[in-house]
């Protein structure tokens, strides 16, 4: 399999040619994909820090100090076992959240109804609505396994609004995109503006392990309790950026502290066993907050990459890929 190969770095710096995630190939119209890279560039549904539209391109610029082979999955060369490019970003309707997520969810539909796994890029988390009501059409209710410091499954924010990047998860749930009985978030943590935040999540079906399980678990323990939730279920995977501490972090929207160091999020994401994943995203990347160096992207890419790697390692192994 050839054809779909990130620039060689070796052979031309970096800094050099279209800032592609990766610099992979643009995709173009016809290309027989596995994965494609897209940007869903909506910060319409930011409670608080605006901002995240431009998430994409600031982990794309990141991106480039990634290299194609995964040490930590017997070191493939991802995009040898993968036809990934990057399908460049979807169109918004900026300060309109419905319209946005009706063009966000468009877009996503035009990869997923050619068999191509999406790999998104957000925006703020309210893109992961639009993500998974594409994934659904075709696969049936998801599993899901979220990473975030906050649930993301209230009714409303501000006035009754439905749509918000606090209210993602129970949409989903609510319109049988997901499968509360097979998902599983991880992370949450820090004050609340109501005692039943978590417990809401678990209401609606959700298991929920805090920053202080998780830590305590450790990535492997973790992991495999992921693994007996979602089963042989088509899997969404979204990683929100607040997950980890503001520390290495803190260009996201609402940081919370006493997170997972980078670390420690990427020895999780990394001890992740092979799953049927259909599609993912990393989302609340905000680069006007990012620290110098830009290392909420260059985490943010690299939980990207890892995803990909985590992809192909399904592949290999028989229970991931798009499914027919
Ligand atoms: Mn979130
Ligand atoms: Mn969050």
């Amino acid at each position: 399999m050839t054809g779909f190969l990130p620039v060689d770095s070796l052979d031309t710096p970096r800094f050099c040619g279209v800032p592609t995630f990766m610099r992979l190939p643009l995709a173009q119209p016809g290309d027989t994909l596995d994965a494609a890279i897209i940007g869903l560039p909506s910060d319409s549904g930011s409670p608080y820090r605006t901002g995240a539209r431009f998430g994409p391109g600031a982990v794309r610029a990141m991106s480039v100090m990634l290299r194609p082979i995964n040490p930590y999955r017997d070191h493939i060369n991802v995009f040898e076992r993968l036809r990934v490019a990057d399908a460049g970003d979807a169109s918004v309707v900026p300060g309109y959240l419905e319209e946005s997520l009706a063009r966000l969810e468009a877009s996503v539909s035009s990869l997923v109804d050619q068999g191509i796994v999406p790999i998104s890029l957000g925006g703020d988390h309210s893109v992961s609505l639009p993500a998974i009501r594409a994934l659904s059409k075709r696969h049936g209710p998801l599993a899901l396994v979220h990473f975030d410091a906050h649930s993301d499954t209230w009714n409303s924010y501000f006035a009754g609004k439905r749509y918000s990047a606090g209210t993602p998860f129970r949409r989903a749930a609510e319109e049988n995109g997901l499968d509360p009985a097979a998902s599983i978030q991880i992370g949450m943590r820090g004050s609340l503006f109501r005692a039943d935040d978590v417990s809401q999540s678990v209401d609606l079906g959700f298991e929920v392990l805090t920053t202080d399980q998780t830590l305590d678990l450790g990535p492997a323990e973790t992991a495999r309790r992921i693994a007996e939730r979602v089963g042989d279920r088509p899997v969404y995977i979204t990683f929100d950026l607040d997950f980890v501490d503001p520390a290495n972090a803190p260009g996201v929207q609402t940081p919370e502290a006493g997170g997972p160091s980078a670390r420690e999020a990427l020895a999780l994401v990394r001890a992740l066993a092979p799953m049927n994943v259909v599609g993912c995203d990393v989302v609340e990347v905000n680069p006007l907050y990012d620290g110098p160096g830009q290392i909420t992207a260059l985490l943010g890419a690299t939980v990207a990459l890892e995803f990909l790697g985590l992809i192909a390692t399904g592949r290999a192994s028989g229970v991931s890929g798009a499914a027919p």
